[in-house]
């Protein structure tokens, strides 16, 4: 396994749609070697998520788990997750604003409003179909990681910019409120 560079804000990968996976690509030595690195990126990192374009792959993978995460302290936990052409729908109109942060675009926090309860629709590693509805924090990094996967990232996804902070400010001014 290898850990993997982790592209930042500016790399033109970031703002591209991704490809889909075919069922063979996806069963490739290859790409299964990629997804084992993508699992150990994000760990090595501290990320909550990744996204396959936020190392240099444009394609639809995406890989999450919350357990604890010194970068996200007092989370609930999600099991490892390994998403691959995922589809996510909102099941109602009802959104929530709460901090995010980006591998990509370290050092940063800023409120981001999410919908609250998400349809996820996609395949696991293996191609079994997953399909599962997130609520809460769960829904909120799968929304993230789905911009990620077509070409967004959390700033664009901001009401304003009043609330983008450094982390040091973040702990020092923020963590309470
Ligand atoms: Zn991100």
């Amino acid at each position: 396994m290898a850990i993997l560079k982790v592209t930042r804000l500016g790399h033109p990968v970031l703002r591209k749609v991704t490809e889909n996976l075919s069922p063979s690509e996806l069963r490739s030595p290859a790409t299964q070697q990629f997804i084992d690195d993508m699992i150990e990126t994000m760990k090595d990192y501290d990320g909550v998520g990744l996204a396959a374009d936020q190392v240099h792959e444009s394609k639809q993978i995406a890989v999450l788990e919350v357990s604890d995460n010194p970068r996200y302290p007092q989370k609930p936990k999600v099991p490892l997750t390994v998403l691959v052409n995922p589809k996510v729908t909102p099941l109602s109109d009802e959104m929530e604003e709460d901090w995010e942060g980006c591998l990509s675009i370290p050092d940063l926090r800023g409120k981001v409003p999410r919908y609250k309860s998400v349809h996820v629709l996609a395949l696991d590693r293996g191609g079994n179909e997953l399909d599962f509805v997130a609520t809460d924090f769960h829904a909120r990094v799968i929304q993230h990681e789905f911009d990620h996967l077509n070409g967004r990232v959390y700033l664009d996804r901001m009401r304003d910019f009043s609330t983008l902070t450094f982390l040091q400010e973040f702990a020092r001014y923020w963590l309470r409120s």
